[in-house]
Order: C-alpha cells, then sequence, then structure tokens
C-alpha cells in the first residue's frame, strides 16, 4: 500500500508526468490501491493487456497462469476504480498491436491537455460582444473546473506594446511575410498595401510581447470592441483590427476566440497543447460557422470568421489579401485567406449552462467548396457534420452548441470525451450513430446525473 501510495504522489509532483498507467500482470488485491488512488490527482490509463498473444499450450502450468493472469488481476483492479467512482481510461487488446499503441499515444495526448488545462491563462481585450449568449460564462467556475484563468486589459496598454515596436523588426517581419505568402494586390497601391501589412506585422509583435511578458496562452478579442473606433482613435494606437496578426498568433500556438468568447480561446490552446509535436499535423484553429450550402447531396456549412482562422489548417498557397470590413472606420485590414485540407476532424464547442459546463464534440468531414468564391475575402473550411447536414445541425442546436468552435483535423471525438470526462464535465457526441430521439434522452439524462 505505503509504495502505490509514494509512487502516486511522486507522479503528483513530477512536472514531466502528465499521467500514469497502470497493467495488473498478476493478481493485484485492490485494497491495496484505495490509498493510492484517493491522492492520485493526473490522469489514468489502465492498459488490460497480457505479454504473451498465445496460450504456450505445450508448456503451461500452474506457474505460468500466476504470472500471467492479467485477465483475473485487471477485473480485480478495476472494480476498485468503480468502487470509488474514479474517472479513468481503459484500454484493452494485445500490447504490441497498432490499434493498442495508438490508442495509447492518443491518451497521452490527452492527458497533456489535462494536465496543462490547468495552465492556461486568457488575455481578454475588452468585454463580451453586446447581447451575446453563448459566449459568456462563469469563469470562476472554470477555473475551478479547468484551471484557466481569464483576465480582462484594456486595449491602451496593449496599445503600448504595440507603439514599442521599432521600424527595424517590423520591416523584418514584413519581409518574412512577403517571403512567405503571396501577395495579392488587386489593383491596391503597392505602397499602401505594404504599408497596411506593417501595420498587422507591428500588431503581431506587440501582442506577443504583451502576451510573453505577462504569460498568457490564449487571447481574446471583442471585434464590436474593435469597431468602436473612438477608443482606438484616442490612442493613436490601433490602426487596423487585427486580422493577419492574430492568424500569426494562433499559427505559434496561442489560442483565440472573438467577441469576448474566452472559453472558445481556452479551448483552442487546450487542443493546440494536444496536437503539438505531432508528425504530420493538419492544423488546429478558432472556427465559426457562417452559411449553408444546402443542395442535396453536396451539404455544407462554410466556416470561416471576419479574419482569424489559423493558417495551420490551409492547403496548398496563403496569401495576404487587404479588403474593406464593413463595420468601423479602422484601415483596411491585411488578412491571410486560404481554403482548408480535406478529411475527417472534429468540432468543439464548450457551453456554460448555468450549472454545469457541456462540451459539445461533433465529428465532420471537411471537402472542398464546389467552385472558389473569388470575392469572398477570408480564409474559409468547409464540412458536413455527420451523420449529415440535417441531423447534426439538429442536434447541435439541441444541445445549446455555439458558432464557434474550436477545431482540429488532428484530434479525436474519444481524444476530446475523454479530455471532459478528466474535467469532470458533460460531454455529448454527434457522429455518425446520433439519431435525434437518443440524442434528446440523453440530454435529458445527462441534466439528471449533472445536477448539483
Ligand atoms: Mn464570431
Amino acid at each position: 500500500n505505503e509504495v502505490i501510495r509514494k509512487t502516486f504522489n511522486e507522479a503528483n509532483t513530477d512536472e514531466n508526468c502528465a499521467g500514469v498507467i497502470t497493467w495488473m500482470h498478476t493478481f493485484s488485491p485492490a485494497k491495496s490501491w484505495i490509498l493510492g488512488l484517493q491522492e492520485y490527482r493526473k490522469p489514468l490509463l489502465h492498459l488490460h493487456t497480457q505479454f504473451n498473444r498465445e496460450i504456450p499450450y505445450d508448456t503451461i502450468d500452474m506457474d505460468f497462469m500466476n504470472e500471467n493472469q492479467a485477465a483475473h488481476g485487471d477485473r480485480e483492479y478495476g472494480h476498485i476504480f468503480s468502487r470509488l467512482n474514479m474517472e479513468r481510461k481503459v484500454v484493452a487488446g494485445y500490447w504490441e498491436d497498432e490499434d493498442v499503441q495508438k490508442q495509447i499515444g492518443s491518451w497521452m495526448r490527452t492527458a497533456v491537455g489535462v494536465v496543462e488545462s490547468s495552465h492556461i491563462r486568457v488575455m481578454r481585450v475588452a468585454d463580451n460582444m453586446r447581447n451575446v449568449a453563448v459566449t459568456e460564462g462563469d469563469k470562476v467556475e472554470a477555473q475551478i473546473k479547468f484551471g484557466w484563468e481569464v483576465d480582462a486589459y484594456p486595449v491602451n496598454e496593449i496599445v503600448e506594446a504595440v507603439n514599442a515596436v521599432s521600424q527595424a523588426d517590423i520591416d523584418t517581419l514584413v519581409e518574412e511575410y512577403y517571403d512567405k505568402y503571396d501577395i495579392l494586390l488587386e489593383g491596391r497601391d503597392e505602397k499602401e498595401f505594404r504599408e497596411h501589412v506593417a501595420v498587422q506585422a507591428g500588431i503581431e509583435l506587440g501582442f506577443e510581447r504583451f502576451l510573453d511578458e505577462k504569460n498568457y496562452q490564449a487571447i481574446v478579442k471583442d471585434h464590436d470592441y474593435q469597431a468602436v473606433v473612438t477608443h482606438f482613435g484616442d490612442l493613436g494606437g490601433l490602426k487596423q483590427l487585427p486580422g493577419l496578426a492574430i492568424q500569426r498568433l494562433m499559427e505559434k500556438g496561442y489560442g483565440f476566440g472573438a467577441e469576448g468568447d474566452w472559453k472558445t480561446a481556452a479551448m483552442v490552446r487546450v487542443m493546440k497543447i494536444m496536437t503539438q509535436g505531432m508528425k504530420d499535423a493538419k492544423g488546429t484553429s478558432f472556427m465559426e460557422d457562417y452559411t449553408y450550402n444546402l443542395v442535396p447531396g453536396k451539404e455544407g456549412v462554410l466556416e470561416a470568421h471576419m479574419l482569424e482562422v489559423c493558417p495551420t489548417i490551409a492547403d496548398g498557397k496563403i496569401s495576404i489579401k487587404e479588403q474593406p470590413l464593413s463595420m468601423g472606420d479602422r484601415e483596411d485590414p491585411a488578412r491571410l485567406v486560404f481554403t482548408s485540407k480535406t478529411g475527417p476532424a472534429v468540432a468543439t464547442s464548450l457551453i456554460d449552462l448555468g450549472d454545469r459546463f457541456r462540451l459539445i464534440i461533433n465529428d465532420v468531414d471537411c471537402k472542398k467548396t464546389e467552385k472558389p468564391m473569388p470575392k469572398l475575402p477570408v480564409a474559409t473550411a468547409f464540412w458536413t457534420p455527420q451523420p449529415n447536414l440535417k441531423v447534426g445541425t439538429e442536434a447541435w442546436i439541441l444541445a445549446g452548441g455555439a458558432h464557434h468552435t474550436a477545431f482540429s483535423y488532428d484530434l479525436t471525438a474519444e481524444q476530446m470525451g475523454d479530455w471532459a470526462a478528466s474535467m469532470g464535465i458533460e460531454a455529448v457526441y454527434i457522429d455518425k450513430d446520433t439519431t435525434i430521439r437518443q440524442f434528446k434522452n440523453e440530454l435529458l439524462w445527462n441534466s439528471v446525473a449533472f445536477r448539483k
């Protein structure tokens, strides 16, 4: 008992440990685990496997049986988790099989997301967009549940950081932009175009230095606020809505949420942490549901935002474009435009229901739009939610899901659901198996199960 307890407590305090994997190759009386498990605070995976794949028919004796009895010991061990009502991940299968190893690997990313969640600090520029409900929420409860610290700053403090960026640093970054991206002048004056791009370079560097200095990993801003130009006019500061600048910061791993949406900003950060260092990653972004294609057989949602879509999800070339916004009287902001990759992905929405948080997880299939959209001056993605647009959107709306999502090609519904379970919050899945009748029942049952 004492060795188990000591080991778990070492895991608790080891900063390099995101979780523990256990396996009972022999019988392990589970009362011995009670004290250690009660004190353990990180994610736990119970691997149910055995060393040999095949029964050694010719040589098996009772000694072998006693030393290779996961079928027996893992059941005894699993029982005590159920008795203690503790969350854990169970993975069964042969340890050398690729699917088992992949499942363990993907859980390890979830464990990192769980442990790192408590270090996320969100810098909020101004408050929520006026009258919007779904982006609101209980920030104290979020800190209790997820560990997120959400702090607001007046924009003028950040403008100071932007104004402090040297012209030399701006010039260097503009050079980098011009090397890296296609420039879509579209008849605009070349010099003025470059000056507008330079404004975004200043914002990128200023925001990043401010964030780094104060140790924030996610940003929230309110485009409504950006439209209240008298503030900016008074400050002589931000000359453009941060577009390209925010896109680049997201690419560097910052979370982002628009219109005061701190929950999505933190979720984007969580998901970026969970995918960090992944080989052949396809990208993770803040996203917004905009408009539908309802043509039979071609149904889908066009995803975009005013400007802020992360370039990690881009497919092919990325261009810089400048175009007026339909709001405010700032300069025409420079933004990165592109279309996104195809393939399966996951879209999540974290909402506050007043008495609890709910994570809505939707499997989506990303596609190319049928035709290009030459007049649309923003980066886009296009997807069909599973099981189809009709049931997917009906379920999303019944669940209360937002118009903002944290989106990733590189994570699965299982990983996001495991993350939610570790956080002790409700998760609902909208996927190929979803039917509205069953889904409504699930929401009803969950409302009882999560009653405080
Ligand atoms: Mn929005």
